[in-house]
């Protein structure tokens, strides 16, 4: 039910998880405010704020992040979907495939230059002017709400949500449309950022993804229950990877409650150029053993589960 509290509206939830309205304060941080579902344990913010419900954050205030220069250098880099693409190659070889919140297109379009003509693509997001860049890159869009979409006999072998989950006010929605949307046999790829991370361990609410425009924070746990309530999805994988040692440095250092985007783009991009500079070969072995050590210990930034469509 939306409310106007001050000359912001905030909308009220119930857990995103299981539908329980009660919920114990959990966390603050500026305006937001996390809370723990006292029947299954979902970290999720209530009250949030309409406009990231609605989207209309995305669509407009958020664009400039988006487009900015940095951050498609960033996210068109050969190195930023590279995790992502061998999971997904590993369960789906070929076929159609629907990338939710796919923002400016990136990861289609690494999909498309790895495997011509091997996959048919469609990409979805709120986010218009994210849309218009995609398009422009060749990745074809849907551009209606994908809830109220109706796809009619159309079907895909795979459904991706790369980092989408925790923005979504109602995501079971998602999940259930998704669910319907696959063929048999086919699979739904979710990640989202770990609540039980070594870097929220070690960092708390200063982590710089516990963020506002973030509703929905989950733990291996609460994943596997989301997805469990979906009847027609089996998990098939279930595992945390990526790691930035340097996110966590700079989150202990800094004296501001949300890190600057500029800042955020500034670190994607060094990092990115970090991981293709072939003289830091040596720390980049060294830094994936880590990131592996952290993976089998639950512990790397990312959870990503893998679910079947019975
Ligand atoms: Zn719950």
């Amino acid at each position: 039910m939306p409310e106007a509290i001050g000359h912001i509206t905030k909308v009220w939830r119930a857990c995103p998880v299981c539908d329980t309205e009660r919920g114990e304060p959990h966390l603050g941080k500026g305006g937001l405010h996390i809370v723990q579902c006292s029947r299954c344990g979902m970290l999720f913010a209530n009250p949030v704020e309409a406009r990231y419900v609605t989207g209309e954050f995305y669509d407009q205030l958020a664009t400039p992040f988006y487009l900015s220069p940095d951050k498609l250098e960033s996210d068109y880099s050969p190195v930023r979907f590279a995790r992502e693409l061998r999971l997904f190659r590993n369960y789906c070889p070929s076929g159609a495939v629907l990338d939710i919140g796919c923002s400016t297109g990136a990861f289609l379009h690494a999909l498309q230059g790895q495997c011509l003509n091997t996959y048919s693509m469609l990409g979805t997001d709120v986010a218009g002017p994210a849309l218009d860049y995609a398009e422009r890159q060749g990745v074809p869009v849907l551009r209606e709400s994908f809830l109220e979409h109706d796809f009619e006999a159309r079907r895909f072998r795979a459904i991706t949500f790369w980092a989408v989950l925790e923005h979504l006010a109602n995501p079971r929605c998602f999940l259930a449309k998704a669910a319907e949307l696959l063929e048999p046999g086919g699979h739904c790829f979710i990640l989202v950022p770990n609540m039980e991370s070594l870097a929220v361990r070690l960092l708390g609410k200063r982590y710089r993804y516990i963020m506002d425009e973030h509703l929905n924070y989950f733990t291996a746990a609460t994943l596997k229950q989301i997805v469990a309530r979906e009847p027609a999805f089996e998990i098939v994988a279930l595992k945390t990877t990526h790691f930035n040692p340097v996110v966590i440095w700079q989150d202990r250092h800094s004296t501001m409650e949300r890190v600057p985007d500029a800042a955020r783009m500034q670190l994607l991009k060094r990092t990115t150029r970090w991981k293709q500079n072939p003289f830091a070969a040596p720390a980049r072995w060294l830094y994936s053993g880590m990131e592996r050590c952290l993976g089998q210990l639950f512990l790397a930034d990312n959870l990503t589960i893998v679910v079947r469509r019975k």
